[in-house]
């Protein structure tokens, strides 16, 4: 049996007061769930504070990005093992990484292997944006995302989190069937690579919200969410831990 994983990723919001009460909310409201993994990914700076509040609650820590070197004149980069003091978790692949800052997958592929070199778990975001998935052709686009990390070979744990680009902050999240048959997609790959594709876990990213996330959560190959905007608000992102529960 896979645990359900629900990860809070908070993007580039939260000052540290409200960093801190979004913390400590989602703590009082979910530490009594043991049986769904539940990280939190603050921005970098918020990062310390909040590993401290979830300190013995069961609660983990992720960062949304890194760099793939472990030390050396990379001015203004953070290094995996920097990271790995604080953090179970490290998000890599995002799409706002890949279409705003421009990572390719050759880098996303680094900084997987560096995650899990630094003893963290990579969440690896892969998903087609909305002209690929209009043209059909969003298999073939995930199945390159998953090759450049998987394909050297791959024996660390690892999360995969597709997130149809179309479907992030949108309010228009894919259905629940088309996400899962995605996910089965995924899994069928993994084990092309020689993974066990029974224990990897897969989450569903994109205006996930207490309104859909039970359709999602009942699929078979779906394992989770990776929720942005809904992560930021505690009672509904508690509520979402509980219907994973
Ligand atoms: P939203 O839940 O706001 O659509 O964001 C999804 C996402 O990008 C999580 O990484």
């Amino acid at each position: 049996m896979r645990k359900p994983l629900v990860a809070g990723n908070w993007k580039m919001h939260t000052d540290s007061s409200q960093a801190q009460d979004l913390a400590s909310s989602i703590v009082s409201r979910v530490s009594s769930v043991t049986d769904v993994e539940v990280v939190l990914c603050p921005p970098f700076v918020w990062l310390e504070r909040v590993a401290k509040l979830v300190e013995e609650t069961g609660i983990l820590v992720g960062a949304q990005d890194t760099f793939w070197e472990d030390w050396g004149a990379y001015t203004g980069e953070i290094s995996p093992l920097q990271l790995s003091e604080m953090c179970s978790y490290v998000i890599v692949g995002h799409s706002e990484r890949r279409h705003i800052i421009g990572e390719t997958d050759e880098i996303v592929a680094r900084k997987a292997r560096a995650v899990a070199r630094a003893g963290m778990v990579p969440i690896l975001a892969v998903g087609e944006l909305e002209q690929e998935y209009k043209e059909g052709i969003s298999k073939e686009i995930v199945s390159n995302q998953l090759s450049a990390v998987l394909a050297d070979g791959w024996d660390h744990e690892i999360v995969i989190a597709y997130e149809p680009v179309w479907a992030i902050g949108t309010g228009l999240a894919a259905s629940a069937q088309y996400a899962q048959d995605m996910a089965a997609f995924i899994r069928e790959q993994l084990s092309s690579y020689g993974l066990n594709q029974e224990r990897v876990r897969i989450l569903y990213g994109g205006s996930v919200n207490r309104g859909n996330f039970k359709e999602f959560i009942e699929q078979k190959d779906i394992d989770g969410a990776l929720v942005g905007g809904a992560s930021l608000k505690a009672e509904e992102f508690a509520e979402l831990v509980m219907m994973a529960s």
